[in-house]
């Protein structure tokens, strides 16, 4: 039978089991440890392994006196059983209401006695200095943790995820955030192997599904614990080309390209059959540049109006020089198709992401492409 009782410890549960693991909608609205205790944290750019213990360690106090709401929220509604005879109670319950005291006690304790000599006591600090490769030489923790901040800052890190399940990768770190703590290994002193995946069909992301990726992260010291990274499959390309060894698919796990993945194959196979841009930089005047988008690729593409006769049709021309690599040009492209519809897009048209004139697929033609 449903008491009041029972209704009040279940709204407990479930307003906890948000708080715990909070939906985006909730995340979004600052209900999370985060934001509530921000000016306590410090900040994530500046010192960002600090950052972190100083949130996990919150965590930690905070979720420890949940149970302790519970009892509280129990023993309001039933004062006369739970409070005042306390000692006619079961046993397990008795043991329940002193535990949920206990436990958080415990919890603040053990945040003080890591807090000592600037956290030096915490787990992680402990970790950290173990996580260079042995042939390097010894560090101490807050040399490493330096480290770790300095590459933090760095605008190039790759990151994936939301709140408490997010992945960074820097240029020799693979750091995954966890609600207690940070798994961190060093880049050359794991071996990473894509163990699992999962499909979503309905994702708040994408109106494509979305795959999630599982991937293995294995120290190469045996002393050092293995975790598990999870990642969109959309970010697996990105993510490769930040590491430095690549990722082994032992289980042959097919990664599915994303629907923009597909497009820019069939937008590079319509460009190559259009008639190439022939560009002689002494004609020119100026060399080409590397590609505005992802500034890796030489500019190799050109938008010249071939679909309808000059001042026909709805494309424009455009008077732009080669700035664009096709694979950035067709993104650009495939972004500004209707997104639910991907039918259209090798219909589609676009803005030249300089001038703005209207082109389409068969405006694009490429320069020495192969
Ligand atoms: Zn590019
Ligand atoms: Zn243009
Ligand atoms: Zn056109």
């Amino acid at each position: 039978m449903l008491t009041s009782e029972n209704i009040s410890g279940l709204v407990y549960c479930f307003l906890c089991l948000v708080f715990v693991i909070p939906p985006q909608e909730v995340a979004a609205a600052g209900l999370t440890i985060q934001n509530l205790f921000g000016g306590l944290l410090g900040d994530e750019r500046v010192d960002f392994i600090k950052y972190h213990i100083r949130r996990a360690s919150v965590t930690l106090v905070v979720h420890a006196f949940l149970p302790l709401g519970y009892v509280l929220v129990i023993a309001w509604t039933n004062a006369e059983q739970y409070i005042y005879q306390f000692s006619s109670l079961a046993l397990l319950i008795q043991i329940g209401f002193i535990s949920s005291i206990v436990l958080p006690l415990a919890a603040v304790g053990c945040v003080l006695l890591w807090s000592q000599d600037g956290w030096a006591h915490h787990p992680l600090m402990l970790k950290l200095k173990n996580l260079y490769p042995s042939n390097e030489p010894s560090r101490s923790s807050v040399a490493v943790a330096n480290a770790i901040n300095v590459e933090m800052r760095r605008p190039d890190l790759f990151s994936s995820g939301h709140y408490s399940q997010k992945v960074h990768v820097t240029d020799n770190w693979i750091i995954k955030i966890g609600t207690y703590n940070l798994d961190i290994a060093h880049q050359t002193n794991c071996i990473l192997s894509l163990c699992g995946s999962e499909e979503y069909t309905i994702s708040e992301e994408s109106p494509h599904g979305v795959q999630m990726l599982k991937i293995d992260v294995r120290p190469v010291d045996k002393s050092q614990s293995p975790f598990i990274i999870r990642l969109r499959s959309i970010d697996y390309t990105e993510l490769r080309s930040k590491l430095h060894a690549p990722v082994v698919n032992a289980r042959n796990i097919v990664v599915k390209q994303t629907v923009t993945e597909l497009f820019v194959d069939a937008f590079t196979e319509t460009v190559k059959a259009n008639p190439p841009y022939t560009f002689n930089p002494e004609v020119a005047g100026y060399e080409l540049e590397p590609c505005m988008g992802c500034m890796q690729e030489t500019a190799n593409v050109k938008i010249v109006k071939l679909c309808a006769p000059p001042g026909e049709g709805d494309c424009q021309e455009c008077y732009c020089k080669p700035l664009w690599c096709i694979d950035c040009l067709a993104k650009w492209f495939s972004y500004r198709q209707d997104q639910n519809n991907t039918q259209t897009w090798l219909s589609g048209k676009a803005g030249c992401p300089m001038c703005r004139a209207k082109f389409c697929m068969a405006d694009v033609c490429g320069i020495g492409l192969s």
